[in-house]
């Protein structure tokens, strides 16, 4: 008989497995790892400097005057549900029943959970293409399902229809793809040939696709098109006011889909949270009602960082792809830097002051990379980086 574990007065013996074991958020531990480091230029989070615009901003002070400060229904307030329909109908030709396929959640990340807990069991599989958003791993794992990483980097980081399903006729237990698009952290996205070709697979292998749209309003070269208009009965659209309207801290997300899900969906997500912020709901209200312009107005802004960017990283050595969206750059670090992409990033920080995200944090394909980001830099301090960047690889270059 194997001895019994004896109780003991450290708290840490009532943690679960996972919390144990599965890592937090990496990309937050390494942000604080160099966070003290003094003068840094931070092109780490993936956070909008840009303020709330000011229409949105009054919307919530009104609804605050007005005492929406109390639970709603859990679906959300109906207004906001009816004009982010019809948000994304004008804007990417989705059909959606404000009633029955959309609800409202604390973010994209809370409908993520509510999504993955209403469909996995445990056993299943999901199909996670590499380098990833690390969150989706967590939520899989935290069903007691299992991630299946398609490493994306031979393919300029697009997963194709073949290597697609490949995977799926050897992992009979995929239930799910999740695809990212426009990508955290590749900074590139999907034309509409490569989603048809994806959905003809999705649709002969019967499994489901959840797509997180959340950089939507983020493209530089073509309009945002989507999987949910090719393949509507199999796919489940998460989006939100974060990127789009510079809220993240508001945390106001939409899990979009066939009603039948939804409606599961919105069990998982009323025992967990009950309803999203009230006056924060009137808030993402107004921006979907009359923030039209408002995207394309910080796009514009994040498109002047991003050439100005690629062009320093060029000229200091990297290799970069123009970006297609969001607001990263994934750069290959010089074959000549024997270096990993941790130890590449922390030095970075370390004799340069300016901070990056190491690729490897983002699974399969990502190492030998540096995500970095422009979502939070001014112009000047964007050039400065840049100067500090092409002086490091000067300065290291037989390293
Ligand atoms: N999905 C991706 C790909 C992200 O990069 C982020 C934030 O960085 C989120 C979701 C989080 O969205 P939200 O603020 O709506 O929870």
């Amino acid at each position: 008989e194997a001895p019994k574990e004896q109780p003991t007065n450290n708290p840490d013996h009532w943690l679960n497995h996972f919390t144990k074991h599965v890592p937090a958020n990496q990309i937050y531990n390494f942000s604080q790892r160099i966070k003290n480091i003094p003068h840094l230029i931070k092109l780490t989070i993936g956070e909008p400097d840009v303020p709330t615009p000011g229409h949105i901003k009054k919307a919530a002070i009104q609804a605050i005057e007005h005492n929406h400060s109390h639970y709603t229904n859990a679906k959300g307030i109906l207004p906001l549900r009816q004009n982010a329909a019809k948000y994304l109908k004008n804007k990417y030709g989705l059909n959606y029943d404000p009633k029955t396929q959309i609800i409202v959640t604390t973010g994209v990340t809370e409908g993520l959970q509510a999504t993955f807990g209403a469909i996995l069991e445990a056993g299943d599989e999901v199909a996670i293409p590499t380098p990833t958003f690390p969150v989706y791993t967590t939520d899989v794992l935290q069903q007691h399902a299992k991630p299946v990483y398609i490493n994306t980097a031979d393919n300029h980081f697009i997963l194709s229809a073949h290597k697609l399903d490949t995977v799926l006729k050897s992992h009979p237990q995929i239930k799910v793809l999740v695809l990212n698009y426009p990508n955290n952290p590749v900074g590139n996205t999907y034309s509409s040939s490569q989603l048809e070709a994806l959905a003809r697979v999705i649709k002969k292998h019967h499994i489901l696709c959840i797509c997180d749209e959340i950089y939507s309003e983020l493209t530089y070269e073509h309009p945002h098109v989507l999987l949910g208009t090719i393949l509507p009965n199999q796919t489940i659209i998460l989006n939100g006011v974060s990127k789009a309207f510079a809220m993240t801290g508001w945390r106001i997300g939409l899990v979009c889909g066939p009603a039948v899900l939804i409606k599961g969906i919105n069990n998982i997500h009323v025992n967990n949270i009950v309803s999203a912020t009230e006056c924060a709901q009137y808030a993402a209200n107004e921006a979907f009602k009359h923030g039209y312009h408002d995207g394309p107005r910080m796009r514009d802004i994040y498109r002047k960082r991003q050439i100005i960017l690629r062009r320093g990283l060029l000229q200091a050595g990297f290799t970069c792809p123009k970006p297609t969206g969001a607001f990263y750059i994934f750069a290959k670090i010089p074959k000549y830097f024997h270096q990993t992409s941790v130890q590449f990033a922390y030095r970075l920080a370390k004799q340069a002051h300016v901070g990056v995200i190491p690729g490897s944090i983002f699974g399969p394909g990502g190492e030998g990379y540096l995500r970095i980001s422009y979502a939070n830099t001014s112009l000047k301090d964007i050039r400065v980086a840049i100067q500090r960047i092409q002086d490091f690889m000067k300065t290291n270059v037989y390293e």
